[in-house]
């Protein structure tokens, strides 16, 4: 039987630029029993984990991130573009597969024992989560796993998390070869 969220993932080539195949993940987003058969295949890796809180990324990391922690008892803390955020923040630098930008997080957001799970809908090289990884880091808590909904496996970002994180778990729902 044909996995029914891999039926509705929708790849939109060359999108935003030349080159890039766009995973859209809007008609999972559209349909209830999808959506929270995803929320389900997110939580379940890491049900025993004790996660305290996600720390879902701008901007689709937003989409699942609140459901998923709400679903594992946990609060949730956003991942944002500089200047977003309105209360004293620390920031990471990152490159991605096409650009290069920041993430904030609030510097009071994870206050200790915090155990934060990092989320996004998608991993391609893994450097947005990394920097979301380093910032949980300095925010005095510990990352306790990398959960997304698609991994990009031939950008290998779950490498690229090992060795930012080494031992953290690594779970996608679907993988794209
Ligand atoms: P990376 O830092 O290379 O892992 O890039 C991950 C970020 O870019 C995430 O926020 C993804 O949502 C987004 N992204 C990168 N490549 C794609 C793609 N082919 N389809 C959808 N989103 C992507």
């Amino acid at each position: 039987v044909a996995d029914p969220l891999a039926a509705a993932l929708r790849t939109i080539p060359d999108f935003p630029t030349p080159g890039i195949q766009f995973k859209d993940i809007t008609p999972v987003l559209a349909d209830p029993s999808l959506f929270s058969e995803a929320v389900d295949r997110l939580k379940a890796p890491f049900a025993a984990a004790g996660v305290t809180h996600v720390v879902g990324i701008e901007s689709r990391g937003f989409w699942f991130g609140p459901a998923l922690a709400e679903r594992l008892g946990a609060g949730f803390v956003p991942a944002r573009k500089p200047g977003k955020l309105p209360a004293a923040t620390i920031r990471e630098h990152y490159s991605l597969e096409y650009g290069a930008d920041a993430l904030e997080i609030h510097a009071d957001a994870l206050p200790a024992p915090a155990r934060a799970l990092v989320h996004d809908d998608v991993v391609a090289t893994g450097g947005t989560a990394a920097a979301a990884a380093r910032l949980v880091r300095r925010a005095g808590a510990e990352v306790v796993g990398f959960s997304f909904f698609v991994e990009l496996a031939f950008l290998d970002g779950r490498a690229r998390l090992l060795r930012e994180a080494e031992g953290v778990p690594f779970r996608a729902v679907l993988r794209v070869d």
